[in-house]
């Protein structure tokens, strides 16, 4: 997967999308599958790349947020409502440590933290694997 940097060429809204390859981003444009975020155009280029310079667009903070938090789960393995016993099992040496993320309740979380188990909040939702279709 790679993501790119578009701009819609009517409203000049920037945003990002992932596709499989370079060329799969040119058949899709070409296709007009490439719409923008904001306003639907279909009239969508590659944004120029300038760090530093300030953008358009609102919603890109969350889309960046969003690829860094796919970025950081991919080594990780979703266990669900087994969070608070798999990371528990893992501090005790139990079971072999691993990256792993799942749901716990406040309740389970704040016990955690009290018994020395480095957990973190994840930035945003995660949709269960068992949800998506
Ligand atoms: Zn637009």
């Amino acid at each position: 997967m790679i993501v790119f940097d578009l701009q819609c060429q009517d409203g000049g809204e920037t945003f990002e999308a992932w596709f499989r390859s370079s060329s799969d981003y040119e058949e899709q444009r070409a296709a007009g599958l490439v719409q923008c975020a904001v306003c639907g155009s279909t009239n969508i280029a590659k944004a120029p790349m300038a760090p530093g310079v300030p953008r358009k667009g609102g919603i890109e903070p969350l889309a960046r947020l969003a690829a860094l938090q796919s970025e950081i789960l991919k080594e990780s393995r979703w266990v669900g409502e087994r969070f608070a016993t798999t990371a528990r099992a893992m501090h005790s040496g139990e079971i072999p440590p691993e990256q792993v993320h799942g749901q716990a309740t406040l309740a389970e979380a704040k016990s955690l933290v009290e018994d020395g188990v480095a957990i973190a909040p994840l930035p945003l939702p995660v949709v269960p694997p068992t949800q998506l279709n």
